[in-house]
């Protein structure tokens, strides 16, 4: 774990020396094996977490790889600004956020995390720091947006932050008794509202299937300017049996949530913590999958056919009796993400939790990836432990431009997994 900058180099090498392949990381909040490297080394990076300047007249901001958005929310809110990215947590650190070129509740305003950077410097296996812009000519900016850490190590990046008046979000929620209902509030939604998601309820089928709550909101016009983080308001004390997290326990759970918010729905003023970063406030919640743990499944489907497949893998996974715990559906916008490997595309994405019940949940997730591969549309790399070779291939087109960019001392699982032959 590198404490300098400058330490890296020197970390670098030494693993190069011995033959050992190399992964950087942040906080490890992927969910699957884009930050795991079997037999070779793991650069910690959380320590390389300085703030390096920040100019309230440029709005840029430039910190070490290893900076969390915790931290840098901390320091621009109480000035006035935001990220203009930001996921649903915010211990992720700036490096991981790039290798993933994250998205957030404003993909239709703001596209990816990608779009505003502005400079980053990589270090390579060969010792060579390279400060690589948007304009960058030989492709290595676009390969390193979005690109898995394969390119490189990125010692520190630049960022374009964002105004506000607040930390205060004004909200409404309206629940939706259906798919068509849910892409009609999306459609709605995009001109008046920067931030738009929904929580849909996999569990129910029938009349019921499709529906949920969404979502929309934008940063209040005034208000304090306060993201001090507190304690988690409540925690997980241990793992839970896997039995308890079962179809009738997950189906009275959506029911009651899903009713509880349909009577509570309309406008309200919330914190920027609680609308952002839901999980955040609850400590160790991974844990109420029980021991056996969860796989994350998270698809993106162009618009032609995003109405039919959100419809199709609902009544899927309605049928399994496999539900999916936390759901979350939004549409994202046309703009481009910068990254050849970037997941974000035009369309809708849909995430889900499955508990881990072992080869009953492969078989679904298997049935899921044939309908996003005959709608057109690709698996999220920063959510995935197990989509096969041909998936990703189909989904990620510009694998072969990207690909010469791949730093021939860096390997990670993710990388060996889906180049298998
Ligand atoms: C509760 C929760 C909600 C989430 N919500 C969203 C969301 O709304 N939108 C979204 O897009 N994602 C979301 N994610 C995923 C998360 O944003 C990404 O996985 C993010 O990349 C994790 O950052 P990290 O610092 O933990 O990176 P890690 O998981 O440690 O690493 C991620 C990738 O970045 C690479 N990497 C890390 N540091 C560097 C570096 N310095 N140089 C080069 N490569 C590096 C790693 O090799 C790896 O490939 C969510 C995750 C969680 C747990």
């Amino acid at each position: 774990m590198p404490l300098w900058r400058d330490e890296t180099t020197g970390l670098v090498s030494s693993q190069a020396r011995l033959g050992r392949p190399l992964l950087a990381t942040g906080f490890r909040r992927s969910y699957g094996d884009s930050c795991l490297n079997t037999g070779g080394a793991l650069l910690d990076m959380t320590s390389l977490a300085r703030i390096m300047a920040f100019d309230p007249s440029t709005r840029l901001l430039r910190a070490e790889a290893g900076a969390s958005f915790d931290l840098m929310l901390q320091l621009i809110v109480p000035r006035g600004f935001f990220l203009p990215v930001v996921p649903g947590t915010r211990f992720v650190t700036l490096g991981g956020a790039i290798a993933n070129d994250v998205h957030g509740k404003n993909h239709h305003r703001n596209g990816t995390l990608g779009r505003w950077v502005k400079r980053l410097m990589l270090l390579r296996s060969d010792g060579q720091e390279i400060e690589l812009t948007p304009d960058d000519p030989t492709g290595l900016f676009q390969a390193t947006i979005g690109g898995l850490g394969l390119t490189g190590i990125i010692l520190w990046a630049e960022i374009e932050t964002i105004p506000i008046a607040s930390s205060l979000i004004e909200v409404e929620t309206i629940p939706f008794e259906g798919i068509g209902e849910f892409f009609r509030l999306a459609k709605d939604s995009e001109t008046g509202y920067e931030h738009n998601v929904a929580w849909i309820d996999c569990v129910a089928g029938g009349k019921n299937l499709g529906r949920g709550i969404f979502t929309r909101g934008n940063h209040a016009p005034s208000g304090p300017r306060d993201v001090t983080a507190r304690a988690p308001k409540a925690s997980v004390p241990c793992k839970l049996p896997g039995y308890v997290l079962n179809q009738h326990t997950m189906g009275a759970f959506n029911s009651l949530y899903f009713n509880v918010r349909k009577h509570r729905a309309g406008p309200d003023t919330v914190s920027m913590l609680s609308f952002f970063h839901p999980l955040d406030g609850v400590g160790h919640w991974n844990r109420i999958y029980g021991p056996r743990g969860m796989y994350q499944y998270q698809s993106i489907i162009p618009p032609a056919s995003q109405e039919e497949a959100t419809c199709e893998m609902l009544k899927t996974i309605s049928a399994s009796g496999q539900a999916s715990f936390l759901a979350v559906l939004k549409t994202l916008g046309r703009l481009p993400s910068p990254g050849l490997l970037s997941f974000p595309r035009e369309g809708t994405t849909l995430a889900l939790d499955f508990p881990n019940r072992g080869e009953t949940t492969l078989r679904l997730m298997a049935r899921l990836d044939e309908i996003v591969l005959k709608a057109g549309g690709r698996l999220y790399p920063a959510k995935d432990g197990r989509m096969p070779a041909r998936m990703f291939k189909a989904g990620y087109p510009d694998w072969d431009r990207f690909a010469p960019h791949i730093d021939p001392g860096v390997r990670s699982d993710f990388l060996a997994r889906v180049t298998a032959t």
